[in-house]
């Protein structure tokens, strides 16, 4: 897949992507502002799910048609929390999507969520509508993620973080494979390359995990520090804002360590965010040193995931695999 069916350049499939995703994050911004119980529910799996989740992926998904019609998505979210139309969660997503697409009717909007159907197929989006929900429920960071994987590897892939940039007004990030990573402020027009860290000095690592100690071992990740002899406390952020953090240079490594067995990572949790740090300079990989294997809707093949500025990589590969076998 190449950006030759967004009129020939990347540029093109840049601009238009981070107007569609900017176009989300202000339904977003919007609906965080406004948020009440109204505007969540409980997934079966007791996640939260919010009104700015699926409004989002309705928003994306339609936008995403009239853009690459011929790519399928795989999306987090699922129609079937649109069920009941006149209920008061589903009305409240019809007038949040309407905001940014005017034009849709429930129908359409449904229609929208529920184009994402396809794990499987080589070529697909991979949406994150919200990433880090509970960040955005505690007004915190949150990104709406978007990839586009093919043939097991991500190709492109774009984040906007609301809560990043100049004054917490918005930051998007985007990457196409080998041409690099590039951001801009939100609403602005002008992009700039986004280049990982230089630090050469184990000593100087700063790293990134997860606010919630069931999404990465908080315990097991001190003790890396502590091994690799990292000065800095690890700074807590949720969502892909963290891989964002590690390809702008404002920290070395992102950690995510497994907290419990048989969990598997999925897809659209990281697509966009390895790839902006790859093409930033950086390299990621699972923990045990193996690169992320995007074949199907889950990281199946990999645990955990080691995202760093590349140059100390082995080192803090080396370093997490000490911590994890002293455990076992
Ligand atoms: P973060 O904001 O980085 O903590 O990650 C949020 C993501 O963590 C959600 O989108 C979930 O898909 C994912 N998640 C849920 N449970 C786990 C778990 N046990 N380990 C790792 N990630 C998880
Ligand atoms: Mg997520």
């Amino acid at each position: 897949m190449s950006p030759a069916s967004f009129g020939g350049d990347f540029g093109s499939m840049r601009v238009a992507i981070a107007e569609l995703l900017e176009q989300a994050a202000d339904v977003a911004r919007a609906v965080q502002a406004e948020l009440d119980d109204a505007h969540r529910l409980t997934k079966v799996d007791a996640s939260p799910v919010t009104v700015a989740d699926v409004s989002v992926q309705a928003i994306v998904c339609h936008g995403l048609s009239k853009l690459a019609p011929d790519i399928p998505v795989l999306a987090e979210e699922d129609a079937d929390v649109l069920a009941d139309r006149d209920g008061a969660f589903a009305r409240t997503v019809f007038d949040q999507v309407r905001r940014a697409c005017p034009d849709l009717d429930p129908a359409a909007i449904v229609a929208a969520v529920a184009r994402s159907n396809d794990g499987e197929s080589p070529v697909r989006w991979v949406l994150d509508p919200i990433d880090g929900t509970k960040g955005f429920l505690r007004g915190g960071h949150y990104a709406i993620a978007l990839g586009l994987v093919a043939d097991g590897h991500p190709v492109f892939g774009a984040l906007a973080c609301p809560a990043m940039g100049r004054d917490g007004n918005g930051l998007i990030l985007v990457a196409a494979h080998g041409t690099g990573a590039f951001e801009r402020e939100a609403g602005g027009t002008s992009w700039h390359p986004v280049q990982v860290s230089a630090a050469a000095d184990v000593a100087d690592l700063r790293l990134v995990e997860s606010v919630e100690r069931a999404h990465s071992a908080h315990g097991a990740s001190a003790q890396v520090r502590d091994r690799l002899g990292a000065v800095a406390e690890p700074v807590r952020m949720d969502s892909q804002c963290k891989y964002a953090t590690v390809a702008r240079g404002d920290a070395e490594a992102y950690l995510r360590l497994p907290t419990r067995p048989g969990y598997v990572e999925k897809a659209w949790d990281h697509a966009a965010g390895a790839l902006i740090v790859t093409e930033a300079g950086g390299r990621v990989t699972d923990i045990h040193g193996a690169g992320l294997d995007f074949s199907g809707p889950t990281l199946a093949r990999n645990r955990g995931v080691i995202a760093t500025h590349g140059r100390l990589h082995d080192d803090v590969v080396e370093a997490v695999q000490a911590v994890l076998d002293s455990k076992t």
